[in-house]
């Protein structure tokens, strides 16, 4: 059976990479978000299973022991990873699966997985990015200060990725990303595992 993609999305925190992520599960099908695990407490209006998987310390470092992790990362101060079993039996039944994962966890997936698609996302400028983190509320100042200069360093990795997608317009972005995951489904050699009328090339 033909395998599922692995798409990987990462951007400077405050970007709107959740927001986005929700918007192209909503919009097309056969693709899901791989729920990570952390350390970092839960946000109002997040719950343990449907945003993260909120862990302790030590049972993110069993994980880490028990080689269950396909990548993981410390982030500010807190421990984030991805299942390896979660995503791979979904891959392996030809599901697609989102992560929406930072830089280095992006580097570990792209390691291990060659055929991973990695998406960096935008914003449109650095002052609508400190007005995005201001305006969802989470972070104080001193946590504002450390995502902005974490950002710009993290703007370095976009020549790692496959594609860059600019998160102005919120729609216009949705659609760019559901281009991509489109374009993927549609490359040659999967197209011909799904159809028998193309012959097999011959050798001679
Ligand atoms: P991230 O997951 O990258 O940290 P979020 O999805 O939490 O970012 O978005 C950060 C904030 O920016 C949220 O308040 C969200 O509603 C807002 N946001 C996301 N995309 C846009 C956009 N295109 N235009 C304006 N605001 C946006
Ligand atoms: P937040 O705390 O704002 O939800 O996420 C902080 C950062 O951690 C974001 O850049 C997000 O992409 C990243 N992140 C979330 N889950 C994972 C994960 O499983 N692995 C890695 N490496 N980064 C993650």
């Amino acid at each position: 059976m033909e395998q599922g993609n692995l798409f990987v999305i990462s951007a400077p925190s405050g970007t709107g990479k959740t927001t986005l992520c929700r918007r192209l599960i909503e919009r097309i099908s056969g693709i899901s978000f791989s729920i990570s695990y952390t350390t970092r407490n839960s946000r109002q209006g997040e719950s343990d299973g449907a945003d993260y998987y909120f862990v302790s310390r030590r049972k993110f470092q069993e994980m880490v022991s028990a080689d269950d992790f396909l990548e993981w990362a410390r982030v500010y101060d807190n421990f984030y990873g991805t299942r390896k079993s979660d995503v791979l039996s979904r891959i392996e039944r030809g599901e697609d699966v989102l992560l929406d994962i930072d830089v280095q966890g992006a580097r570990q997936v792209h390691e291990r997985l060659k055929g991973a698609i990695l998406i960096f996302l935008l914003p449109p400028s650095w002052s609508e990015l400190e007005a995005r983190l201001k305006n969802r509320g989470t972070e104080d100042t001193s946590k504002l200060k450390c995502r902005m200069s974490k950002a710009k360093s993290e703007l370095e990795a976009i020549y790692e990725y496959d594609f860059a997608v600019i998160n102005d317009d919120i729609s216009k972005a949705t659609e760019e990303l559901k281009s991509i995951v489109i374009a993927q489904r549609c490359k040659t050699p999967r197209t011909l595992t799904r159809q028998d009328l193309v012959p097999p090339l011959k050798s001679s």
